[in-house]
């Protein structure tokens, strides 16, 4: 496994795997990495000949009142999970070698980034759609991984690759949970004991919502509602929203359609968490 910090170095590792006939897959994270990154990266590696992780902080995705200096940084044990998960490459590039004090540009998805987390969190997907489009432009992989966690972020890079014709196919991988149903995530080491504990709630809230979706005949607005009262009468957990949502453009739904997502965000203490489940109607 080769670790690498300088860009032209990783273009150019990347352009003889593909030179000798290597399919290239990416997956494009920020470290503190745990098993839901390791099964993006072991699903790269079943699909793809050579596998390229890459693990870089992005500044411009968080907002200036959030936790980007805290955020956890892990590198050791994180090239030690690429290494037990196959991976070939690591890109870290610093911070520096991502934005040149220069740079001018910034890839901006519209619609589909201006609600729920988009609205929650101003010019977020900015930061996002601009530091994958560069990544992708770093690795030129056939295929790129990302987690259906972020469900809305796996949405607009996927409506950025149709939009700048980026010769990319994006993999929506499931999302890996705890024992309890909490999805992980690098932010969960935020939590107390308690937190940790009220948490596991967003997991029972969309287990409410599934089955309120597969054995009732309630519209959404309503199934909605239910996962909101079910949230709030959690102690410690501030719900920013729970919605149903159509799953290809994120607009809230009003009738029980096939292609449905509930999505909810809330605070747990400072700790904001997101999680997501797929619907099927009945
Ligand atoms: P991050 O390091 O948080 O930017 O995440 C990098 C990638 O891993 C993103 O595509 C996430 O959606 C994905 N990911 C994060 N948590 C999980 C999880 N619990 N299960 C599956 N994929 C995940």
């Amino acid at each position: 496994m080769i670790v690498e910090s300088s860009l032209t170095e990783t273009r150019s590792i990347v352009r003889a795997a593909r030179q000798h006939g290597r399919s290239v897959g990416c997956i494009p994270t920020m470290g503190a990495l745990h098993q839901g990154h390791v099964s993006l990266i072991e699903i790269a590696r079943q699909q793809c000949d050579f596998v390229v992780v890459t693990i870089f902080v992005n500044p411009t995705q968080f907002g200036p009142n959030e936790d980007f200096t805290q955020y956890p940084r892990t590198l050791a044990a994180d090239l030690e999970m690429c290494h037990a998960a196959g991976a070939d490459l690591i890109f870290t590039p610093p911070v520096t070698t991502m934005y040149a004090g220069s740079a001018q540009t910034i890839v901006r998805v519209t619609k589909l980034a201006q609600v729920l987390e988009g609205a929650h969190r101003p010019g977020h997907f900015d930061g996002v759609s601009t530091v994958v489009a560069k990544l992708l432009n770093v690795t030129e992989p056939g295929r790129a991984y990302f987690g259906q966690k972020d469900f809305q972020q796996q949405l607009i890079v996927r409506q950025m690759c149709v939009d700048l014709d980026l010769p990319v196919e994006i993999i929506t991988c499931p999302i890996i949970r705890e024992a309890d149903g909490l999805a992980m995530s690098s932010r969960n080491r935020y939590l107390s004991v308690v937190e940790r504990k009220q948490a596991s709630q967003l997991f029972q809230t969309l287990k409410l919502a599934e089955n309120l979706a597969e054995n009732s005949a309630l519209p959404p607005p309503e199934i909605a509602r239910q996962m909101l009262d079910y949230l709030k009468s959690v102690d410690g957990i501030d719900v920013q929203y729970a919605v149903i949502a159509d799953a290809l453009t994120l607009e809230l739904l009003t009738d029980r359609s096939n292609s449905a997502v509930a999505l909810l965000a809330v605070k747990v203490g400072s700790t904001r968490l997101i999680d997501n489940q797929i619907l099927r109607f009945r």
